[in-house]
């Protein structure tokens, strides 16, 4: 059923709403059944079941081991576990102090790797993308040796969408020995993520991109992989991630994931056909639209464009206005605009970088919605362009 929305909601790349059946799954966890899962009594024993189900329902639609997820706290902690835990672990053993991220990755790794390069003595480059923000595996070839600690790329960009070849790019990694993290965060939602195992060593995600509840995460961690927790205390997930897990979110985390997957081949070709009417028509009716990101390797339910002579913030109050709920790219809300450091690295101006709009729909979109977007956008974007000639000239 779909959640009742006050305006039209297009930002389900920012975050998605909690499906009904992921609600039920969680409530039990709440007050009825709500031992900590490291006690030894009945209500410990229950609590630990649903944890120890709710690993194993994510590691089954992954094809992995259950004792290869961690529970988190969020995709950015995901993260920073993958990035800071496998960095520091592999310069205490081997030395390592080089790390190779591309430069369209998610602040969640661009600032940890950053951090780790300015305080922690590591080396940080970054991978040569085109214009789409696509990593050149040969770029990862060349730069491969084993002074490399970890390579992270991510696999679906949250900005404009293009989807990486992570596959490719994890087995330069396997066949050099160098740990190869993926971010999945957006991914999850709009692509298998069987047998990821075969090719990538870390994986993140979050529960709230894929209609589950905010504030939980889980990375992947494959068998053998040398890691240092990045925080420390109690034996918690495998001696990893210390403290008392959030019960509740981690079953609605699994069965999200489970919905997520399972519906997937329903899902994609449906969203994919509102994205496309979304793309299809602002490049036909609005002058100085461009595309951001890959015309066909991109995120099934991902449109994102920049406009000349649009402020993309005030864009989005106007748009608020009107009735629909979108995003500049990011999820950040700041008082001095910068363009995008995802939309510069793909060689986009700072000037029409300001410009940008990114309209992700969703399992609760309904066609006339984009029908209602798509007619709406171009008078939004008409007046909003002669209110600021207007402007210009006095
Ligand atoms: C949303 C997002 C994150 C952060 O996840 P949170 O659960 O919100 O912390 C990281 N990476 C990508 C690609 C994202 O889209």
């Amino acid at each position: 059923m779909k959640p009742s929305m006050k305006k039209i909601y297009m930002d389900y790349a920012a975050t998605t709403p909690v499906d009904e059946r992921v609600l039920e799954a969680m409530l039990p966890y709440f007050s009825g059944q709500f031992g900590n899962p490291s006690s030894i009594h009945l209500y410990g024993q229950e609590a630990e079941a649903a944890l120890e189900d709710a690993r194993e329902i994510i590691a089954q639609q992954m094809g992995v081991h259950s004792s290869e997820i961690v529970f988190t706290g969020c995709g950015t902690e995901s993260d920073n576990l993958a990035l800071r835990g496998v960095a520091l672990a592999r310069k205490s053993k081997t030395r390592a102090d080089r790390i190779l991220i591309s430069p369209v990755e998610h602040h969640a790794v661009s600032h940890t790797a950053e951090q780790l390069a300015d305080h922690f003595g590591f080396r940080l480059e970054y991978l040569k993308v085109d214009s789409y923000g696509i990593v050149d595996p040969d770029d990862l070839r060349r730069k491969i040796d084993r002074d490399v600690a970890i390579v992270s790329v991510i696999y679906g960009n949250n900005e404009i969408g293009s989807i990486n070849p992570v596959e490719e790019l994890g087995q330069i990694c396997r066949a050099n020995e160098i740990p190869f993290h993926t971010d999945a965060v957006q991914a999850a939602a709009h692509l298998s993520m069987k047998g990821l195992g075969n090719w990538c060593d870390l994986a993140s995600f979050g529960a709230h991109k894929f209609y589950g509840p905010k504030g939980v995460g889980a990375l992947f961690i494959r068998k053998g992989t040398s890691i240092l927790p990045i925080q420390t205390g109690g034996g918690q997930e495998f001696g990893l991630r210390a403290g008392t897990q959030n019960v509740p979110y981690i079953v609605g985390m699994a069965k999200a994931f489970e919905l997520a997957q399972m519906e997937l081949q329903n899902m994609q070709p449906f969203l994919m056909q509102l994205r496309d009417k979304i793309i299809v028509s602002v490049q036909e009716f609005i002058k100085g639209a461009y595309l951001t990101g890959h015309p066909v390797d991109r995120l099934s339910n991902h449109a994102s464009f920049v406009f000349e002579g649009v402020d993309g913030n005030q864009l989005l109050i106007h748009l608020d206005a009107a009735g629909f709920a979108c995003s500049s790219g990011s999820a950040c809300k700041t008082g001095d605009p910068k363009p995008s450091h995802v939309l510069l690295a793909i060689g986009i101006s700072s000037q029409l970088a300001l410009g940008s709009l990114r309209v992700t729909v969703g399992k609760y979109t309904t066609p006339d919605e984009v029908e209602n977007f798509v007619n709406s956008l171009p008078v939004v974007i008409q007046n909003f362009r002669k209110l600021n000639e207007g402007i210009g000239k006095r």
